[in-house]
């Protein structure tokens, strides 16, 4: 790096792989599966791990180094590894760490596959798990933690009832017992959120959402100390979870944009929960950083903005949720987030239309809940198809 002390935006712009004798501006993409040695000492020396350098792109490649080293600058961490989706991050973060009798603590709402892992998966292993509820008061955490837990997982802020897990506090806890905290800061990203820079030992991302932020590709990654990444590199290394080096290009080049986006997702988030707030259709809006959010302060707190997430519940339960989705013309419905496209989901009906009421309600999912991930285009453009959308559901009662 240059020998000033560059912000956010010129990490993520000007860390860049060297450039090769063709002196390209942009970084090209190095499609290839193997790097030839110029000896059979050097060939040696490199698998002795005596010199660094890249040997076969399972292993390392430049464009995957440099979206990692990107990453790590942004997160604060001093090594990672980037990975072919987000549930590769997830699963290798666990499965690198966790044997045969450990126990992970995990708050409860979690992205769907990420709770299959651990309910279902490493169970299978003899990896037993205790869930909290994202509000539970530290005592709790720290009351639930065994002699064999191994690793804390959270996300924060959950999904989709935006829950806040205060991150520091949490890490003091993990510190005091030895256990991994690990957070999944896919919905914040680093530009809203640096959990390493509270005490998190791994931040994991799916790299799918905000930060390629344009729906093009799958992407994962896993952060953290030289130590802790030493672990996780050997179990990818060899277990093959590696991203292709197209997307570790695709999603370098997206985290120039990363900020600049962030920025205008969060103002647009933030002008549509306002507007949402005394909707007469519209029971209760949530996002972090308005007034009426319960953990107001502490979102304040760790977190640089709201992020581009907004749930809100309509008024007139499943049924009229089912026809809010219908009654939209731009919002796209799909199961994504993190888009320059504005998403509407209505998890009750779709996603988490197959647990039973009870289980619904611990993750706080109501029938009348929707989830906005706000896009880029106009805010007002936005929020009119949503304003239009909760009308039409009405009259059509
Ligand atoms: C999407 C998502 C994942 C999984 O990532 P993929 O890239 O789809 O594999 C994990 N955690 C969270 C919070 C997510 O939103």
């Amino acid at each position: 790096m240059n020998p000033y002390d560059p912000h956010f935006e010129t990490i993520a712009i000007r860390t860049q792989t060297e450039k090769s004798h063709n002196r390209e501006h942009s970084v090209p993409i190095y499609m290839t599966s193997s790097f030839t040695f110029e000896s059979a000492e050097q060939a040696r020396a490199l698998f002795a791990d005596e010199i660094e350098g890249n040997i076969y792109t399972r292993f390392s490649n430049p464009n995957n180094d440099e979206f990692i080293e990107k990453m790590c600058l942004l997160e604060g961490t001093e090594d990672g590894v980037a990975t072919a989706s987000g549930m590769a991050a997830m699963f290798v973060s666990m499965a690198a760490f966790l044997q045969s009798g450990d126990h992970i603590l995990a708050s409860r709402a979690l992205f769907g596959s990420t709770h299959q892992i651990i309910t279902q998966i490493l169970p299978r292993w003899g990896i037993t798990y205790t869930y909290l509820d994202a509000s539970s008061p530290m005592e709790e955490w720290e009351r639930h933690i065994r002699p064999n837990t191994k690793m804390i997982f959270i996300e924060t802020p959950s999904n989709p009832a935006l829950e806040i897990i205060d991150i520091e506090s949490l890490a003091k806890i993990a510190n005091k017992y030895g256990v991994i905290l690990n957070v999944d800061n896919c919905f914040a990203t680093p530009y809203i959120q640096t959990p390493a820079k509270l005490g998190a030992h791994l931040v994991t991302h799916s790299a799918t959402k905000f930060i390629d932020g344009q729906g093009r590709t799958i992407g994962g990654a896993i952060l953290g100390s030289k130590e802790l990444i030493q672990t996780v590199r050997f179990f990818a290394r060899h277990t093959g979870p590696a991203m292709s080096p197209f997307n570790g290009w695709i999603l370098s080049k997206s985290l120039e944009t990363l900020a600049v986006r962030m920025e205008r997702h969060s103002q647009n988030a933030l002008l549509l929960a306002y507007r949402l707030q005394n909707h007469p259709e519209v029971n209760w809006v949530k996002y972090p950083f308005l007034h009426s959010f319960p953990q107001y302060e502490l979102a304040k707190k760790q977190m640089k903005l709201g992020g581009g997430l907004v749930t809100f519940e309509i008024k007139g339960g499943i049924e009229r949720g089912r026809k809010f989705l219908n009654s939209l013309k731009m919002l796209s419905i799909t199961a994504n987030l993190g888009d320059t496209r504005t998403i509407a989901t209505h998890p009750a009906s779709t996603t988490h239309s197959k647990l039973t009421d009870a289980e619904r309600k611990a993750v706080g999912i109501t029938d009348g809940l929707i989830r906005i991930s706000v896009g880029l285009e106009n805010s007002q453009d936005i929020i009119s198809d949503i304003e239009r959308a909760i009308e039409k559901s009405k009259e059509d009662e």
